[in-house]
């Protein structure tokens, strides 16, 4: 009887459902290692650069037992089928258990495969009956260049990390810190931006804008006189790209007259311009599209949706999470057109699958987007299944975004209306009316719902101008990165790969690099003082288009096209120079330490931030001697608290969630998901 070895429980229970209700797969048993057992120890680099970076695996301690088990196990079986994950991480799982069970035998940098015959490794994208059948029939070897390529990763991050780490203590005096390759080109994403927005010269403008009446109101900007603009574009350059922001040329004085001018002007639909344009689904979601949403729509962070995504497809509800591309299979787009048909008409269907065209150059690894296992399970029939609230929400956005790539394109008409005055003035609106909702009506029936109404306004109607509106604007910096905008951004620049984005920035999270400022991420002092060292120190190494190269060159061994020890070397020979050089200079740098400007009240010490358990807060410098604590609360306008009337304070959650609750805590412990709830749905505890 052959020995199925997964990696975790959750996918093992469901393996072993399919297998047993299967008449070809009553006869396998699962075994789950739950997760990484054998790796480079964290007590040393345990990586010999002097020998060809050769790494010292060992077995994690308290994976012992696990191990012994797993050998036991394997004696009693007389084959070993592999069915860890189908990306780098879970190749390079099956390989270890391969090691320990004696089918490898490891010469650095190559290892050979004994025995192979009772060895078997078994790929699918999907958890599901027929998908599993498929495997088992076509069995493959173990993939030797993935399991390079995770290793490559794995040797670089580690030489990296544990070479800059001490170097970072010296200079900055804590001995706690850490630097790592792609951690610290996202942390320098954060602060070069930081940077950007401090430099940006806010200069004030007014936007005029009119409001008619034809008899329906017509609300339109006030954009040009005798043909001459009042709007400008600008253009600047910023670290990650380019940024373009808009502006008027109208002063306060020039608003001022302008309005004075426009009272008993005379004004004119001069013409309207109709088109009706069609408007696409957007293609189905990939890891970095899945976090991007999972951030926007529902408020997870990264690490959060890769961790409800993990548990969705463990328990074969959805494809594998971890893919770049946008392929949707046949097994998928059918019964999804089928579904459309019922559930909302055939006028909602296509004629043929719509496939979308995806940037990603390794296709071998990820062969499908993220979708349900079946197109015709709505959170609906889910219902009687044993799933949590967030994986619910998950898996509904996964079901409506796939769906919608198979439903018809929206028809919008859109109305571009220009009102002129017979002094000169020109206002334009812009009227969209959503003729035929397509896939809007499961993406966004919201936007249906507020662009139903036809355009009454007819060309050469006059129109009164009721009143104008004369604001005062200010030109916007560009923006902080969030979570979904970080992740865009590395993905665009290659920064990163669909498996290492979420632990990309939980670290520097983590390690108080950068901080959330509401949606936003903001570098703190010390973030901002690692990575202007770090950048000037490795100006190379911590570009973006060496980093992005050097994912390139672990693809390429992921293909079999560039050998590990190649990378390795041309990567550590300069690497290792640049940093004799770096510790050469012993000057220390000052951290500026982030302060409030308000004195302790009891000692007069400076009050200085800290990180504990619930975030961030702020001690007196004087600590043990005075032990003044001051909480760094975000009050919320206008709401109060429904026990106590204290101010209500956005918090978050140990898993990342936002929340809201009592300034008074933990003398009052008032919570509640939202603002603006209704009292009854207040809970009580949040985990
Ligand atoms: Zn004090
Ligand atoms: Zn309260």
């Amino acid at each position: 009887m052959p020995l199925i070895v997964v990696e975790s429980p959750t996918k093992a229970r469901t393996f072993n459902r399919i297998l047993k209700s299967k008449e070809w797969g009553g006869d396998y048993f699962v075994f789950a290692t739950v997760g990484h057992f054998r790796d480079l120890p964290a007590s040393s680099m345990s990586v010999d650069t002097e020998k060809s970076f050769t790494p010292e695996y060992e077995i994690m301690e308290k994976k012992l037992k696990m191990v012994e088990k797993l050998k036991e196990l394997a004696k009693d079986h007389d084959k070993i089928i592999l069915a860890t994950d189908l990306d780098r991480e879970g190749e390079s799982i099956s390989y270890h258990v391969a090691y320990i069970l004696g089918f490898v035998d490891e010469a650095w940098p190559d290892f050979t495969l004994k025995n192979k015959k009772n060895l078997e490794r078994i790929v699918f994208h999907e958890i599901t009956a027929s998908a599993l059948e498929e495997a088992l029939q076509n069995p493959e070897a173990l993939r030797e260049d993935l399991v390079k390529a995770q290793q490559a990763r794995r040797i670089l991050d580690r030489i990296v990390g544990y070479e800059l780490s001490p170097l970072l203590w010296k200079k900055l005096g804590k001995n706690w810190l850490s630097a790592g390759r792609v951690q610290t080109v996202a942390l320098r994403l954060i602060n070069e931006r930081e940077k950007e927005i401090q430099k940006f010269d806010k200069a004030p403008y007014y936007l005029l804008t009119g409001n008619f009446t034809n008899p329906d109101p017509i609300r339109a900007k006030l954009v040009s006189k005798d043909g001459e603009q009042y709007e400008i574009k600008t253009k600047i350059d910023l670290f990650d790209g380019s940024y373009e922001y808009t502006k008027t040329t109208i002063d306060k004085a020039q608003g001022e007259a302008i309005e004075k001018d426009l009272l008993g002007d005379d004004f004119e639909i001069t013409s309207i311009d109709q088109d009706v344009v069609n408007r696409y689904p957007p293609p189905p979601y990939t890891t970095s599209l899945l976090q991007q949403d999972g951030f926007r729509k529902l408020g997870y962070p990264s690490k959060l949706t890769m961790r409800i995504a993990q548990s969705l497809y463990e328990k074969g509800l959805i494809t594998y999470h971890r893919t770049d591309s946008f392929n949707l299979s046949a097994k998928y787009v059918f019964p999804a057109k089928d579904y459309i048909v019922k559930a909302y008409g055939k006028k909602y269907a296509l004629e043929k699958p719509r496939g979308f065209r995806t940037k990603s150059k390794n296709a071998q690894e990820a062969h499908e987007a993220i979708r349900p296992t079946k197109a015709e399970r709505s959170l609906k029939e889910l219902k009687k299944k044993k799933m949590s609230v967030q994986e619910k929400k998950l898996y509904e956005m996964i079901f409506n975004r796939a769906l919608a790539t198979q439903m018809k394109e929206a028809e919008i008409k859109v109305s571009v209306v220009s009102i002129k005055s017979t002094k000169g003035y020109e206002f334009q609106a812009t009227h969209q009316q959503v003729i035929f909702d397509g896939f809007l009506r499961i993406l966004s029936p919201a936007f249906t719902k507020k662009n139903i109404a036809a355009l009454q306004a007819t060309n050469s109607d006059t129109v009164l101008l009721e009143k104008l509106d004369v604001e005062e604007k200010e030109t916007k910096p560009p923006y902080r990165y969030s979570e979904a905008s970080l992740i865009k951004t590395m993905e665009e620049k290659g920064i990163g790969r669909p498996s290492t984005y979420a632990s990309i920035i939980s670290v520097i999270v983590d390690k108080h690099y950068v901080e959330k400022e509401y949606r936003y991420l903001k570098p703190t002092t010390l973030g901002a003082t690692i990575s202007d060292y770090l950048s000037d120190a490795f100006p190379d190494l911590f570009d973006l288009t060496f980093t992005a190269t050097m994912e390139d060159s672990l693809d390429a061994i992921a293909q079999g096209e560039k050998k590990l020890l190649d990378l390795l070397t041309d990567f550590y020979t300069p690497f290792a120079k640049e940093l004799k050089e770096r510790q050469k200079d012993t000057d220390m740098i000052d951290v500026v330490e982030d302060k409030l400007e308000e004195p302790c009240p009891k000692c007069g010490s400076d009050l200085i931030a800290r990180y504990g358990k619930y975030g961030k807060f702020y001690a007196c410098k004087g600590y043990p001697a005075c032990k003044y604590i001051k909480p760094n609360l975000r009050y919320v306008d206008k709401y109060f608290c429904p026990l106590c009337k204290g101010r209500i304070v956005m918090r978050y959650s140990r898993t990342g969630k936002r929340f809201y609750g009592c300034e008074n805590y933990p003398d009052c412990k008032h919570v509640q998901w939202a603002l603006n709830i209704p009292e009854k749905v207040v809970k009580k505890k949040i985990g």
